[in-house]
């Protein structure tokens, strides 16, 4: 489907939606040179950082000097924290008295870290949500349920007010419980909903057996935005979300500490576009460091936030893996498409037997099988000197008459789609751990055991 750039009803912002690309990457240039001397001058962090590289804002003559500029880690953020100006340190490039907003890391790899936000960055936030959620199709018309415990992480906060600012009618299911927040989904006829992909799948299974509601006859959610896992970007484990719901399901990308610099459109090109406007996203090769422009070469993924002041996100290392896509998505916008989107972080690609294995491969072979339920588990431990690799999995109990075969295609898909052999264990249905909202089901106990 090819949409003519003229149905404004298509773009948030239909002018830079569909810039052509020397004038996008004009404008990042522009916004990234003001955003370095912002840091340089107001951040004893950021300039201590270049000072040290030997770099001034003026040497950055070029788009290709960006490149130049030295990468900031989550650890070196921790390390300026918790002292004055308090809690935020030497980052901080506003007075204290302009931060409006507080929020957290969640801390799943080490100390949390402290986000604060003025509020021309809460507008920003807004506003980078707002293009995502137009190009998933939320319009004036929906009413958008959010099923989530607000609280210090931003997830889902600044789709909340995005979402507001774009005219929909906004539904706060903060501290309900999962079934009161299924029958408050259905009492008001709710159409669009943000969840994490665990969640989405958790909400279908108890609609099903504890409320006796089949969400995709019974509901009226028909789009749903997903946020904090892979899973809306690893195709078996969307599929399973759009069949439960009747909807269609979408993927974003942000981090705290960066912004929401990613998302999927409604022609859902087996990808996420990067939000060229408010980012500039680079790809660098793992090894050499080297930039990526070329379509189909996986690289880690750098990201500044353009117009992020009171704690700038300048050349920020994610982590995150990824390749750009070769072809235009078909929805006209030329913000460049992540292929695949993110579905493995550069610390989450773990050898085992000398393969190199992306735990998102095993969901994505898990949920392709349809008499296996949601929940798995993966456990590498070290036998002797050899790694193991246990696959737990559930069968459907209306499925069990076929368990032969579905453990003989499960082992082939396996073996094809990560090159390793693992033991497979049968547990009862129902009794593997249930996830509330995000799932931990790779577990990788081979240090322990040395
Ligand atoms: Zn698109």
């Amino acid at each position: 489907m090819k949409v003519s750039k003229k149905e404004s009803n298509v773009y948030w912002n239909p002018i830079i939606e569909t810039l052509p690309m020397e004038k996008l990457r004009d404008l990042q240039f522009m916004k990234f040179k003001k955003i370095l001397e912002w840091a340089y001058k107001r951040s004893k962090f950021h300039r201590r950082l270049y000072q040290e590289a030997g770099l001034k804002p003026g040497d950055i003559k070029t788009f290709e000097d960006v490149a130049k500029v030295p990468k900031v880690e989550k650890s070196m953020m921790r390390d300026i924290q918790r002292k004055d100006p308090f809690p935020y340190g030497e980052a901080l490039c506003v007075p204290l008295e302009e931060v409006t907003e507080f929020r957290q890391t969640s801390g799943t790899t080490g100390t949390p870290i402290y986000q604060p936000d003025t509020w021309q960055d809460w507008e920003w936030w807004s506003e980078s949500w707002a293009y995502l959620l137009y190009a998933q199709g939320y319009r004036r018309t929906d009413r958008v349920f959010l099923p989530f415990g607000y609280n210090i992480f931003v997830a889902f906060w600044a789709g909340h007010y995005a979402a507001e600012k774009i005219g929909c009618e906004v539904v706060p299911g903060g501290v309900l419980d999962t079934e009161a927040r299924i029958l408050k989904i259905q009492e008001l006829r709710a159409t669009a909903m943000m969840a994490t992909p665990t969640y989405v799948l958790g909400m279908a299974d108890t609609a099903r057996k504890k409320l006796g509601i089949d969400p995709a006859k019974d509901l009226t959610i028909r789009k749903i935005t997903c946020a904090g896992e892979p899973g809306a970007s690893i195709p078996s484990t969307k599929q399973r979300m759009e069949e439960a719901w009747g909807a269609k399901v979408y993927d974003h990308v942000g981090a705290t500490e960066v912004g929401a610099w990613g998302f999927e459109c409604t022609a859902q090109p087996g990808g996420l576009h990067v939000n060229e406007a408010l980012f500039l996203v680079q790809l660098e090769d793992i090894e050499t460091g080297e930039t990526i422009e070329e379509p189909g070469r996986k690289g880690k993924i750098i990201i500044t936030a353009l117009d992020r002041i009171a704690q700038p996100c300048i050349r920020f290392d994610s982590k995150d893996v990824a390749e750009w896509s070769k072809d235009p998505c078909p929805c006209g916008r030329t913000f460049r498409l992540i292929r695949g989107g993110v579905v493995g972080r550069a610390d989450d690609i773990t050898k085992i037997k000398g393969v190199l294995l992306a735990p998102a491969a095993i969901e994505e072979v898990v949920h392709s099988i349809k008499g296996l339920s949601n929940e798995f588990e993966v456990v590498v431990t070290k036998i002797g000197d050899l790694d193991d690799i246990t696959l737990k999995i559930e069968i459907l109990p209306e499925e069990e008459k076929n368990r032969e075969a579905i453990l003989t295609q499960l082992k082939d898909q396996l073996r094809l789609k990560t090159n390793l052999g693992y033991n497979i264990e049968v547990h009862p249905y129902n009794s593997l751990p249930r996830y509330e909202v995000k799932a931990k089901r790779f577990k990788d106990l081979r240090k322990k055991c040395e």
